[in-house]
């Protein structure tokens, strides 16, 4: 094959090339039909067609102040004019210091050390082994400690670690030979409530829950991780008011970590930057990538409390070393962007100027909801979940080989607006710079969207 035709392919190519050659995350490549991105502005995707699309799920919840932000690109620049990779094994550079006091700075108090990586799941992994660790090397060690508690549905990543803390069945239960134990606790939907269960002592119910599972087996658990607010791939399930910070107290009062993964709501998704200031919340362990490069690239970061770093600390023969990590963590590029997205929350006003976005989305929910098979819908800040059900009575959902939620999604994109359901619910989830004007066009192409596939 000549170099000029890979260099410069026809579209066709490029299709046949994405089809075959390039198999994709999450896609059933049997049937997947090539969306191919050449360029972005803003809160718009063109593809090499010059098709344009809104972003309406910030490139799977990671881009934050829209593409090509000028801003975002400067700060990629300089950084290249200085160096583009240091190793964090022993070595480090200014920019990724400045980061991790940055992010030291906004994040919930306590959390006083910063270790990076490159990804959503590796950050959970790191959090998981330290966990582990923690109690293995501190004063009055607990070494049958090796368990964890999560919920049903969570979704921390698709590493052999990230994935058996995790809980989506249609995902994980392939691999269940190779993941280590933890204890589940249900989910606290608030839209499928077990019976007898109602919105005023669903929180209660679900504390009760996992009280009984702390009390029973707190001696060997580890630590407990949890998505706050919203778990995000179980379907934006958004949990009731009072639930996290139940957990944050039981926790504490059974002597487990509490692992905050932050992956998906962390960086202003949830109307405040972080989703634990919502209840007050400060975890042991919390978990960061996605939105933290403002969706550039990847990065990714573990913060940890005095308390879990000390127990590391001692001589080289000791070995209490944490003995992990990846090539590519602290990545400075990464730490550039990183510390221009979080400029840009300053200068731009970033959260103030959601609260118009956020009502706005609510009064398209509000009406979207009253669409005859909309069963449930949810919001937590700029984030949205609209749940398809074939009989709303009964709550009786869709069959998945169906592809109700897929459907919609595709008739959005036939009229200019890009979006990645989760099974039989639309998720809209814009990056945090959409306009209220691309807010509305999203809100009518999902409306249209439903009536016309759904009955
Ligand atoms: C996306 C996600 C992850 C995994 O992040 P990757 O960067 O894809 O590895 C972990 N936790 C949550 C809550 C996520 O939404």
């Amino acid at each position: 094959m000549s170099s000029v035709t890979v260099q410069d392919p026809i579209p066709e190519k490029l299709r046949a090339w994405d089809r075959t050659l390039v198999w994709h995350a999450f896609t059933q490549m049997a049937e997947y039909e090539p969306l191919i991105i050449e360029r972005a502005d803003g809160c718009v995707l063109v593809d090499i067609d010059g098709n344009e699309y809104i972003d309406g799920v910030s490139s799977l919840w990671c881009n934050v102040h829209g593409h090509r932000h000028p801003k975002l690109d400067a700060a990629l620049h300089e950084q290249l004019d200085h160096v583009a990779h240091v190793t964090s094994l022993g070595s480090s550079n200014p920019t990724t210091i400045k980061l991790a006091r940055r992010l030291v700075d906004i994040t919930p108090a306590g959390l006083e050390h910063v270790f990076f990586s490159d990804d959503g799941a590796t950050a959970v992994e790191v959090a998981v082994k330290m966990a582990l660790q923690y109690w293995r090397q501190r004063d009055d060690p607990r070494p049958q400690k090796t368990c964890y508690v999560a919920l049903g549905e969570a979704y921390h990543g698709d590493t052999i670690g990230s994935v058996s803390v995790g809980g989506v069945e249609r995902f994980h239960a392939m691999f269940r030979p190779l993941l280590f134990e933890t204890l589940r606790v249900p989910a606290p939907d608030t839209y499928r409530t077990p019976e007898g269960v109602s919105a005023d002592n669903l929180t209660a119910y679900h504390l009760d829950k996992l009280e009984s599972v702390l009390r029973e087996h707190h001696q060997r658990i580890a630590a407990m991780v949890i998505e706050p607010l919203v778990q995000a791939a179980a379907g934006m399930i958004v949990h009731p008011p009072g639930y996290l910070r139940g957990v944050r107290e039981l926790t504490r009062e059974h002597d487990v970590l509490l692992i905050a993964d932050e992956v998906a709501v962390g960086f202003g998704r949830t109307g405040r930057m972080f989703a634990c200031e919502h209840e007050g919340v400060s975890p042991d362990l919390l978990c960061l990538a996605k939105g933290l490069t403002g969706g550039y690239l990847p990065l990714a970061a573990t913060l940890a409390t005095d308390k879990i770093y000390n127990a590391f600390l001692g001589d080289y023969a000791e070995s209490r070393t944490f003995f992990h990590g990846h090539t590519y963590g602290g990545n400075p590029l990464g730490a550039a962007v990183a510390l221009a997205c979080l400029d840009v929350f300053e200068e731009e006003k970033t959260l103030a100027a959601l609260t118009p976005k956020i009502e706005r989305l609510a009064e398209h929910l509000d009406r979207i909801g009253d669409l005859p098979h909309v069963g449930h819908v949810r919001q937590c800040g700029l984030i949205a979940g609209i749940e398809l059900v074939r009989d709303p009575a009964t709550k009786e959902p869709y069959p998945w080989q169906e592809k109700r939620g897929i459907r919609v999604c595709e008739h959005a994109k036939s009229e200019g607006v890009w979006l990645r359901p989760l099974g039989n619910v639309v998720v809209v989830m814009p990056p945090l710079a959409i306009t209220l004007e691309q807010l509305d066009r999203i809100a009518a192409a999902v409306e249209r969207g439903i009536s016309a596939l759904t009955h």
